[in-house]
């Protein structure tokens, strides 16, 4: 049943985004991740898309040869991820993209900032982000980082 229920849920996510949009949409949660074009260093919307449990990862950001971004969503991977996380992955994947930078503990720092900033994260959330991080050996917040 767990199974099915995922693969209802994963149907649902798919077909709240279209293949590739400019939005990240999550239940009552949605957002668009604006960038700078690598080309223009003007702002743009990054493009999502939704794909399947390819490469391990929870989401992908990579830069397109236009300038602008992407950012891949692994959905059976994030629909077996706590709701807190997938919205602080969202923040954690659109830093890549702002900040044009594949460094793991600036995407953290940089995503945790803007989280914070846009709707708000208490103590509670940061301690439940790090627990989860410590699943994969990783310290949240990152050494040093001041949000
Ligand atoms: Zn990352």
């Amino acid at each position: 049943m767990a199974r099915l229920n995922a693969f209802v849920v994963s149907l649902v996510l798919l077909l709240a985004h279209a293949q590739i949009g400019s939005a990240f949409s999550d239940g009552s949660f949605q957002r668009t991740c604006t960038a700078p074009n690598q080309m223009t260093g003007q702002p743009q919307p990054v493009l999502e898309q939704n794909v399947g449990n390819v490469m391990g990862f929870h989401g992908f950001t990579s830069p397109l040869p236009n300038g602008g971004w992407l950012i891949q969503w692994n959905v059976p991977k994030m629909v077996n991820t706590p709701p807190l996380m997938r919205r602080f992955l969202f923040y954690h994947e659109c830093a890549h993209a702002r900040r044009a930078t594949s460094d793991e503990a600036t995407a953290d720092c940089e995503g945790l900032r803007h989280m914070k900033h846009d709707i708000g994260v208490t103590p509670n959330q940061v301690q439940q982000m790090a627990a989860f991080y410590a699943q994969y050996g990783r310290v949240f917040p990152p050494p040093g980082c001041k949000y």
